[in-house]
């Protein structure tokens, strides 16, 4: 989808849809050539029309359109750490929720590398460290990550994934939330991941993003 504004508003409509911004919650934006596009403060992923969008310019200041979410500090920390994001999705999704809320089981994704679609359309997903909503401090969390990711977890918040265009995004957010779902139905059961084979073989076929991270002493 070539308008971002249209592809905002549509991808917005498509996550309430799917019950997945609850209430007002959640936020999407887009890169554009003048700056960036956000979902506006205050409005319902479901009620957002493609005139009523906050443009900020490149430098994250406000030029037109009503005031953005305040997440803006969080998106604008994704896209300075990941060039080749394009757009980014933010949700309160329920089962994404309740997995921040919880502690993990391997320090560097709060997600286990269930399935091949999760690994391809997420990968390794890090649970940064809680801060309100709209702080700062959570935009210095993210910038803290010591490894390449395009998903997350805000603990006890919510997901956010970063994409190269919209309908990316929406397809990873959907994919998280999903894989929060299974990590709760299969919570104490014996699962059996993906192994380290199973993980390099879907990189050499696809673009999965499980990178390891450097061990301590070693370069990054
Ligand atoms: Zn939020």
């Amino acid at each position: 989808m070539n308008d971002p504004r249209r592809a905002v508003t549509e991808a917005g409509r498509r996550l309430h849809a799917l019950g997945l911004s609850p209430g007002a919650s959640g936020n999407i934006s887009v890169r554009t050539p003048d700056g960036i596009l956000f979902t506006p403060t205050g409005r319902g992923l479901d009620e957002l029309t493609p005139e009523e969008l906050a443009a900020l310019d490149a430098d994250g200041a406000h030029t037109s359109g009503p005031p953005p979410t305040k997440e803006v500090p969080l998106h604008l920390a994704l896209y300075a750490r990941d060039p080749s994001a394009r757009a980014v999705v933010h949700l309160h999704s329920t089962h994404a929720v309740a997995v921040s809320c919880l502690e993990p089981d391997d320090p560097d994704s709060c997600l286990p590398p269930l399935t091949a679609y999760f690994l391809m359309r997420a990968g390794r997903t890090p649970l940064i460290p809680y801060a309100a909503p709209g702080d700062p401090a959570l935009a210095a969390h993210v910038q803290a990550v010591p490894f390449p990711f395009r998903a997350a977890l805000l603990a006890n918040h919510g997901l956010v994934v970063t994409g190269t265009d919209v309908e990316q995004a929406v397809w990873s957010a959907i994919e998280v939330e999903e894989t929060a779902r299974l990590h709760l139905l299969l919570h104490g059961r014996r699962t059996r991941p993906l192994d380290p084979a199973q993980i390099t073989d879907l990189a050499k076929r696809h673009s999965v993003h499980w990178p390891a991270r450097p061990k301590e002493g070693e370069a990054a």
